[in-house]
C-alpha cells in the first residue's frame, strides 16, 4: 500500500516519517470516524464545528487530535480539513486529491517549505485533504500572519470585489522588498513559487494566497506554501495566472506568442531584483526531475483519466518554457 501522506510505498496508512510530521508520532487512523458533510447528518457538523472560511466554493473544517483520534472542533484546531467542494466547476470530486498531489510535488520535487499534508477518508468512503496548520506556536497561541492583500491594505471596501486580483506579481515583489528584511532570500522563494504556479497551472494564486509570518525571532518571512492545485483540471478555460507578471506591460515575447515563455520569467526575475545568472540557475532547476514528478502523479489519488490530464497540462507548460 501507499502512505496517505507522501504517497510512497508504506506498510501502514502513514509511513513513520509522515506519522511524525502529521501527528507527532501518534498512531492516528487515516479513516475518520464520521461521514462527509454532504452524506452525513448535517446538524452534526453545525453542532461540532464552525466553518472557518469559505473561499469560493470550498468549505474548510477545523480538526484537532483527541488522543489518537481526529475530531471536529470549534477552537484550538491543529488541522484544516477540506472535503470535496460543491459548485459548478469540472471534476470537483478530485479537488482534494489534486491539492494533495500538487502540494506533494512542490515539497518533494521542488523542496518548498510545506506543512504536512495527507488524504484522509470519511466513514462513507469519500476523501478529503488534510493539512496541519503552520501558524500554531508550540507553546500555544498563533504566530502573527498577514496575507499580501492585508499587507497592501486592499479590501473589497477599498478596491471592489475583485481586490484579490488587483496587483501584479511584480508589485507583490515590491511589497516583499519593503516589508521583509531578508528579502534577498524571500524574493527567490517568491520567484520560484510564481514559476511553480505557472508550470502546474494554478490559476488561483492571488494576493491572499501569499502570506508573511512572524518568526520566533520576531521578524517576518514568507509562510510555508498553501492552497496549491492545478486549477486547470476544474476550470479548463481560465487564464494561465491569477495575476499578471508585470505591473505595466507585456514583453515582446508575450506579444508574439500570447502566453508567458522562458524570456518573460527571465525578465520578471531580473526586474524583481534577482541577478540574471541566479535567475537562469533557478529556472534551470525546474528543467530536471520530470520523472520524479511523473511518478508522484502516478501514485496520487487522482483517477487514471485525471492523472493523464494532469500530466498533459504540466507537459504543455514545459513545452512553452522550452524545458523539454
Ligand atoms: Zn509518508
Amino acid at each position: 500500500m501507499k502512505c496517505q501522506g507522501c504517497l510512497k510505498t508504506s506498510e501502514k496508512e502513514f509511513c513513520p516519517k509522515c506519522r511524525k510530521r502529521l501527528f507527532d508520532g501518534r498512531k492516528v487512523s487515516g479513516h475518520l470516524l464520521f461521514d462527509s458533510p454532504y452524506d452525513g447528518d448535517s446538524t452534526f457538523y453545525t453542532d461540532h464545528t464552525q466553518k472557518i472560511s469559505i473561499s469560493g466554493v470550498q468549505v474548510k473544517y477545523s480538526l484537532k487530535l483527541e488522543g489518537n483520534e481526529l475530531q471536529l472542533t470549534e477552537s484550538g484546531g491543529q488541522y484544516i480539513l477540506k472535503p470535496i467542494p460543491t459548485g459548478t466547476f469540472k471534476n470537483l470530486g478530485a479537488a482534494p486529491a489534486n491539492e494533495h498531489l500538487t502540494m506533494q510535488i512542490a515539497e518533494q520535487v521542488y523542496k518548498f517549505t510545506s506543512p504536512a499534508t495527507a488524504i484522509v477518508f470519511f466513514k462513507d468512503g469519500s476523501h478529503a485533504y488534510l493539512v496541519r496548520r503552520f501558524d500554531q506556536r508550540p507553546e500555544g497561541g498563533k504566530y502573527q500572519q498577514e496575507d499580501f492583500a492585508q499587507i497592501a491594505q486592499m479590501t473589497s471596501e477599498s478596491h471592489g470585489k475583485n481586490y484579490k486580483y488587483d496587483l501584479s506579481y511584480q508589485e507583490i515583489a515590491d511589497l516583499i522588498r519593503k516589508y521583509i528584511p531578508t528579502h534577498l532570500i524571500e524574493l527567490e522563494k517568491f520567484f520560484r513559487l510564481v514559476l511553480f504556479n505557472y508550470i502546474f497551472s494554478n490559476g488561483d494564486a492571488h494576493l491572499k494566497n501569499f502570506s508573511a509570518i512572524q518568526t520566533t525571532q520576531g521578524d517576518h518571512i514568507l509562510t510555508p506554501i498553501y492552497d496549491l492545485l492545478c486549477t486547470r483540471i476544474h476550470a479548463p478555460t481560465e487564464s494561465d495566472m491569477a495575476l499578471s507578471l508585470f505591473k505595466d506591460d507585456f514583453t515582446d515575447a508575450y506579444m508574439a506568442y500570447g502566453f508567458y515563455t522562458y524570456q518573460d520569467f527571465l525578465t520578471f526575475g531580473r526586474q524583481i531584483g534577482i541577478k540574471e545568472l541566479r535567475v537562469e540557475k533557478i529556472i534551470q532547476k525546474f528543467k530536471i526531475n520530470h520523472e520524479l514528478t511523473g511518478s508522484i502523479i502516478e501514485y496520487s489519488y487522482l483517477s487514471e483519466e485525471l492523472k493523464s490530464d494532469y500530466m498533459g497540462i504540466y507537459l504543455d507548460k514545459l513545452i512553452r518554457l522550452e524545458m523539454i
